[in-house]
């Protein structure tokens, strides 16, 4: 099987759809290609063939009208008209639960995914306020950034409700461990956190039918490393912690298990392509390291770290996930903060910890 630039096997039986085609990538499973206005420009949603009680939706694409013109088109083909019986969501971001809401009340499907991931979805579609915008602004010049990348961060509020213009208002919650049954069939809810709180990601044991599937979301990715950020609500959080033990958790499924990852193609090597992301993560961890041997700002480490431009929200996952890894640099003893004062510049400095002095 060919091997792709980062290691990993990638599936060979299936050519990529192109945005808003599809095609069976194993028996009761369509891929479904639709694109995005980003600089990663697709996801891929998956349609599971329940049989008579009609289709699982896995993910959904912007809610933008463009997009719902797409599901028109593929309710109709893709899915012969028939039923949908339930909208799963891998997790909160807008290419995955944009079209959500829309698709439940077009097709009288169910709703399902995690508690968190659905209240953070319905938070962030509420819209902000003052205090929220204060402290979204605050952390970000508690990072160092410099004053005309702020104010492009900054600008970007409403961003979320554009591509999430409403979330279903209710839902059938999904925990790791649960079962779901689509036709003859029964995947299994993963757990895990890193790249969002509560992510669900789906598993079907091989039959003789077919391998062995993981809807993985954006948890594990083929070509991309998933990006791992804290946001401005939860400033001292370590995600990096909670995904490396999510990386850990798939050397519980078979290593032959086919990938279907949100972002990219279909691949097999799961157990590999989480060490490759483990090991990514340790470097960047090091590298981090060795570059606050003299005090720096979260922005001077993300511009180390991401040297090209950046448009805003590029920039954005660049210093969540350079705050990410200082985090856990900190929660391991590694670094330490020197927080601002509350005078101008309140900027936050990461360093090494001085050495201990003699006893
Ligand atoms: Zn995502």
């Amino acid at each position: 099987m060919p091997l792709t630039p980062d290691g990993s096997v990638d599936y060979p039986l299936c050519t990529t759809p192109d945005p808003g085609g599809w095609q069976e990538v194993a028996p009761g499973v369509l891929w479904i290609r639709l694109s995005l206005p980003f600089q990663l420009d697709h996801i891929n949603v998956w349609a599971l063939d329940g049989g008579p009680a009609g289709w699982t939706l896995v993910d959904c694409g912007l809610g933008d009208p463009r997009s719902l013109a797409v599901w028109e088109m593929l309710l109709r083909d893709a899915l012969g008209g028939r039923p949908v019986e339930r909208v799963v969501v891998t997790h909160f971001h807008p290419d995955h639960i944009g079209a959500a809401a829309w698709l439940v009340e077009r097709t009288g499907a169910g709703f399902a995914t995690s508690l968190t991931e659905w209240l953070v979805a319905r938070t962030l579609s509420a819209g902000t306020d003052e205090v929220t915008d204060a402290v979204v602004e605050r952390f970000y010049r508690r990072c160092g950034l410099e004053e005309d990348a702020l104010t492009s961060l900054l600008a970007r509020k409403g961003a979320y409700r554009r591509g999430v213009p409403a979330v279903p208002a209710t839902l059938t919650r999904l925990r790791a461990g649960d079962r779901l049954t689509v036709g003859n069939r029964r995947w299994t809810v993963i757990g895990g956190s890193g790249h969002t709180a509560e992510p669900v990601s789906l598993h079907r044991p091989a039959d003789g039918d077919g391998p062995g599937l993981l809807i993985s979301g954006d948890q594990i990715l083929p070509r991309i490393s998933p990006n791992i950020s804290v946001w401005p609500s939860e400033p001292e959080a370590d995600p990096l912690a909670d995904y490396l033990d999510s990386l850990e958790g798939w050397s519980v499924l078979p290593a032959d298990t086919l990938v279907l990852p949100s972002h990219g193609r279909p691949f097999h090597g799961l157990h590999r392509r989480a060490a490759e992301l483990a090991l990514h993560h340790a470097e960047r961890l090091t590298e981090i390291e060795a570059l606050c041997a003299e005090p720096r700002t979260a922005a001077a480490v993300t511009r180390a770290l991401f040297p090209r431009p950046l448009d805003p929200q590029q920039l954005l996952f660049a210093v969540g996930e350079a705050v990410a890894h200082l985090n856990h640099l900190i929660r391991k003893g590694r670094l330490e903060r020197i927080a601002g004062r509350p005078e101008t510049p309140a900027v936050d400095l990461y360093r090494r910890p001085a050495p201990a002095g003699p006893a």
